[in-house]
């Protein structure tokens, strides 16, 4: 009688400790999933991916993994010697720089199966100006299958880059850019787009661009969408009423497949910029815990304290949250996302093997 109790008690154990697994199924110690991470930069460098899965360690257990489309070129008679590193380093343009798809995959080739389940490689390399970007994207998809999840992040208002990128300049009116939507919706890629809400240094005669991008999302409502930074920048500071019409955003059903990303430093920075802010920003995503993900946007890390610089600014905001919200909006949402798309990107894939495009 006494080994049968035991026995049962030992099941009671095990059960319960199965169901509070279920309840967390992202519950690998992990502090977050990067839904937002440059492998390289500008001029198209950065570590390798297995140097990176070094600095994620045991601390972040699933990544996005993208380069930037756009490459900084080096012109001499711009500056001579003095070799640009960044945008801002040189008056030369940008320019789109496709083989930074190659490069990523080939990245992720490398890896054994279970380490490539930690990361969500995602197709950048296309000029959204481009009625042909949509070919590159499927073009991309079926000459490395099994590897990418999504696109972006790309770029259609960015203070100080979208101005240098050489050629036509990206527009949120574009029918390029509905193509480019309508593809990632048809094969069921996850989209991280880059677009500010408003101008670098508004004047009060200029309109934002939120009316644009709010017309551009409901023309997709079967693409999945993550705006990058909620729309902010370094300089791009929060509209008036931030809150109320992100809110407005989230309340409304025709944008129920746009989610939000808070990734960045200088994002981080308005939002733990007083106690006041946490706590608005805090009490919208409790109303809303599946439409936020968590992000570094860093560029190349190669130092585990500087990578976890952005998710230790948001310290008291992850204070401010519900248990159920940071669980969702560190590690939740994301999964929930690029493991729902996936399936229907290989089916597509598939579905399309051998095609030319
Ligand atoms: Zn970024």
């Amino acid at each position: 009688m006494k080994t049968i109790s035991a026995i049962l008690v030992a099941l009671l154990l095990l059960l319960n400790g199965n169901a509070t697994f279920a309840q967390d199924t992202q519950d690998d110690g992990s502090l977050f999933y990067d839904s937002h991470l440059h492998l390289t930069n500008y001029i198209q460098k950065g570590p390798s991916i297995r140097d990176f899965m070094k600095v994620m360690g045991d601390k972040v257990g699933r990544s996005t993994l993208f380069g930037i489309p756009l490459q900084q070129q080096w012109s001499w008679m711009n500056s001579g010697e003095d070799a640009p590193k960044y945008y801002l380093d040189s008056d030369a343009p940008l320019y789109y720089y496709s083989f930074t798809d190659a490069y990523i995959a080939e990245q992720f080739n490398e890896l054994t199966e279970d380490e490539k389940k930690r990361f969500e490689p995602m197709i950048t390399g296309f000029n959204p100006a481009d009625m042909y970007a949509f070919d590159h994207i499927k073009r991309v998809l079926l000459t490395f299958p099994g590897v990418f999840s999504g696109i972006g992040e790309f770029t259609i208002h960015k203070e100080f880059v979208s101005s240098k990128v050489a050629g036509e300049v990206a527009s949120l009116r574009n029918p390029a850019l509905d193509t480019v939507f309508s593809t990632a919706g048809e094969i069921g890629l996850v989209v991280i787009l880059h677009n500010d809400i408003n101008k670098p240094y508004p004047k009060t005669y200029t309109q934002n661009y939120l009316k644009d991008v709010w017309d551009l999302f409901r023309r997709h409502p079967e693409t999945t969408i993550i705006w990058a930074h909620c729309g902010l920048g370094r300089v791009v500071a929060p509209v008036k009423d931030q809150v109320v019409f992100m809110e407005d955003m989230l309340d409304d059903p025709s944008l129920s497949h746009v989610h939000f990303d808070i990734s960045w430093d200088e994002v981080a920075k308005y939002i733990v910029s007083s106690d006041e802010a946490v706590k608005k920003v805090a009490e919208l995503m409790n109303r809303h815990p599946d439409r936020f993900l968590f992000g570094t946007d860093e560029v190349g890390p190669t130092d585990q304290e500087k990578y976890m610089k952005v998710y230790n600014m948001y310290e008291p905001l992850w204070k401010a949250l519900t248990p159920e919200t940071s669980e969702k909006v560190r590690k939740g949402n994301f999964a929930r996302l690029f493991d729902e798309a996936k399936p229907k990107i290989r089916a597509w894939e598939e579905a399309n093997k051998g095609k030319l495009f």
